[in-house]
């Protein structure tokens, strides 16, 4: 029956494929994908091949209709992007929209994406967490995004590439209160996969004691805000120190 199947890929381990997408990208029509020639590589990895559609930012619109059209003709289509769950960060949120406002069917299969991926291995307690994604790249647009989320009582969690990742840590560290955790995840599921999380006033300093620390694709979870609640709670406790203490 017609459908459009939004596919995650894996993040870097090309073994993270379910076999369930492995499934469905055999049976589906033709795939829209972010980049030809990066599906083509992972469905030759795997045995497969398939019509290829390409649908990234600067096309999805259009795509989107020839796609409505193809589904409305009965065929069953995957959606792709490079990496990870489609439209997290990455193309597809479109066309989804446009096959369902037409009243077709969207199954999603789930899979790698790397905010879970590093959260999953963080180790931070708080189970709220915010998506940012990637932040603008004007320094001052920037900034004033991370004011806008400074009182956040979640965890942060952004994307972030290698040639700005050190402007980015500034920036954090400029915006947020120095005992706040970061985590840097760096090439998840890769072979040099790194997971290193300290106070954000020791992150210049170890980005900046290996090179190799700058390089890869990161994500970057900042410890929320203390929520108000644990707030009422530190400044109760402060009172009752004050109060104890000229209790004779
Ligand atoms: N759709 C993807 C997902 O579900 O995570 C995200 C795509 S977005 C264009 C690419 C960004 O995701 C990278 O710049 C990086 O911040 C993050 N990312 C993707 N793969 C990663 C990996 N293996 N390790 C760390 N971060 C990764």
């Amino acid at each position: 029956v017609a459908t459009l199947y939004v596919v995650a890929t894996p993040i870097g381990n090309v073994c993270d494929i379910s076999l369930r997408a492995l499934h469905v990208l055999a049976l589906a029509d033709a795939v829209a994908c972010e980049d030809t020639r990066n599906t083509a590589q992972l469905m030759t990895r795997y045995g497969l091949s398939k019509p290829l559609i390409a649908a990234h930012e600067h096309n999805e619109r259009e795509v989107a209709e020839k796609l409505v059209a193809r589904l409305q003709a009965g065929e069953r289509i995957a959606l792709v992007s490079d990496a990870g769950t489609p439209a997290i960060s990455d193309p597809g949120a479109r066309i989804v929209d446009a096959v369902r406002a037409a009243g077709l069917r969207v199954m999603p299969l789930p899979g790698a994406s790397a905010a879970v991926t590093a959260l999953s291995a963080s180790g931070l307690l708080n189970e709220r967490f915010y998506f940012v994604g990637f932040l603008p790249a004007k320094a001052g647009q920037r900034d004033a995004a991370l004011q806008a989320v400074r009182g956040v009582a979640a965890t942060l969690v952004l994307y972030e590439a290698p040639h700005r990742i050190g402007d980015t840590t500034a920036a954090l560290v400029a915006a947020f209160e120095p005992q706040r955790q970061i985590v840097f995840a760096r090439e998840l599921t890769k072979l040099f996969e790194e997971i290193h999380r300290c106070p954000l006033s020791e992150a210049i300093a170890w980005l900046a004691a290996d090179p190799h620390r700058q390089k890869g694709e990161f994500v970057l979870l900042v410890e929320g805000a203390p929520s108000a609640v644990d707030a009422d709670q530190v400044e109760a406790e402060r009172v009752l120190r004050i109060l104890l203490a000229e209790c004779p």
